[in-house]
């Protein structure tokens, strides 16, 4: 690097932010995370890491410890809306001696990102919420909500879908994409054991509801079901919307109906993305994760790709000579194969707007793209 870099921050602790922070480190530099949460905030519920995240879990060094926070499903069932099998699909499409997909809940994950970063001397700050940069020739000042300002050699943001970093370094406002569904999202509690290391797919035209174990007596369910743009999904009622749609699927969707209740805290969010034109960086700032590519969640691959931003930035900036050709590099690498899977991502979720869910080509095509080296 012809301008030694000493410190880079980091804005925003989710898991593309802890995962920069862990890499970053990895290559020497100080780093330190700024994020607008308190530590403990709801996460929100479970995600599921496909065979292909492995690889990243490994180079951050926490995959033995997400392994053994969460469960591994060997297959998937999918299932018509009566709970008749349609189809067993087989999770371990890269390589069938090792498990299959793990199922993780989101605060498990946090906190195994956020023991790696601390052991390794991250200083992460809570209660910070980023408001403004300014650039000059060797440093990028950033500015809080609480009047306090920090300078850094690079700014990485893992700022999440309304990412106030991007907008400020492209000089626009960018707006997500709503791509025509909701997603409700439940935990749920069950006694140990009812239900087998495996997760299911109940379909119904347009709608599709996942079940998904976490622990030995948790898990969590998901519905994607097309709903208009202006729609408002009312907290209050949320249980009650839920047990609505859920009363046209039977199976195993019956028991899970008992898994959970009126306190239960059901999460629902407009399905988004996010396609820049512009490059992922400018200058001392660079951005990853959801900032850069947040895309419809049908391939589960948005945690998976912002660990593979994070961690291939890493390797850029140990690798590169100068910090400009480092970020374009990050950038070269990473783009084609994010865009392509958001985009195949996309195009699962607007064949199943039309209840078209025999899919096998497009996951083919992302089954082949995953398995080459990132
Ligand atoms: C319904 C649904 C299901 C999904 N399921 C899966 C799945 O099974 N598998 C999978 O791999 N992916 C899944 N995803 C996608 C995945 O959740 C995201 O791609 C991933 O969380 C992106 O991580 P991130 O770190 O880039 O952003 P985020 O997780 O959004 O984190 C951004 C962080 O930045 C903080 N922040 C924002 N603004 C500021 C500020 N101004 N100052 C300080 N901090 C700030 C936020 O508080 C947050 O902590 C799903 C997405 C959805 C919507």
């Amino acid at each position: 690097m012809q301008e030694k870099l000493r410190n880079a921050v980091v804005v925003g602790a989710g898991i593309g932010g802890l995962s920069a922070a862990i890499a970053l480190r990895k290559t020497g530099l100080n780093v330190t995370v700024y994020e607008r949460n308190e530590k403990d905030a709801p996460s929100g519920s479970g995600i599921t890491q496909p065979q292909n995240t492995f690889k990243v879990l490994k180079d951050l060094s926490i995959y033995e410890d997400c392994l053994k926070s969460g469960v591994q499903l060997d297959y998937l069932e999918i299932m018509d809306k009566e709970g008749n099998l349609l189809l067993e699909v087989n999770q371990k499409f890269m390589n069938a001696d090792g498990p299959g997909r793990n199922s993780i809940w989101r605060s498990s994950l946090k906190d195994v990102l956020l023991s790696k970063a601390l052991s390794l001397g991250v200083i992460v700050e809570w209660k910070k919420n980023f408001t403004t940069y300014q650039e000059n020739q060797t440093e990028v000042i950033l500015s809080f909500e609480d009047g306090t300002q920090v300078s850094a050699d690079l700014l990485v943001s893992f700022d999440g879908i309304r990412s106030q970093v991007r907008d400020i370094m492209l000089g626009r406002k960018v707006t997500p994409q709503y791509l025509g569904m909701g997603a409700w999202r439940v935990p749920l509690t069950f006694e140990k054991n009812t239900i087998s290391k495996r997760s299911y797919m109940l379909l119904n035209g347009n709608t599709k509801v996942g079940i998904f174990p976490l622990t030995d007596k948790e898990g969590y369910l998901f519905i994607l079901k097309p709903v208009p743009s202006d729609y408002w999904d009312d907290e209050k009622k949320r249980y009650y919307t839920v047990s609505e749609i859920l009363k046209h699927f039977h199976g195993k969707a019956d028991f899970i109906k008992t898994c959970f209740n009126k306190d239960t805290p059901i999460i629902f969010n407009l399905i988004e993305e996010v396609v820049l034109e512009e490059k992922w960086y400018r200058n001392r700032v660079v951005i990853g994760g959801d900032a850069a590519h947040a895309s419809a969640p049908n391939l589960a691959q948005g945690a998976a790709m912002a660990m593979e931003d994070a961690s291939v930035l890493g390797e850029e900036l140990s690798n590169t000579t100068s910090l400009e050709e480092a970020l374009h590099s990050y950038y070269v690498r990473r783009f084609p194969r994010a865009r392509a899977i958001q985009s195949l991502s996309a195009e699962l979720l607007k064949n199943e707007l039309k209840g078209n869910f025999a899919q096998e080509e497009i996951i083919a095509k992302s089954d082949c793209i995953l398995q080459e080296a990132y």
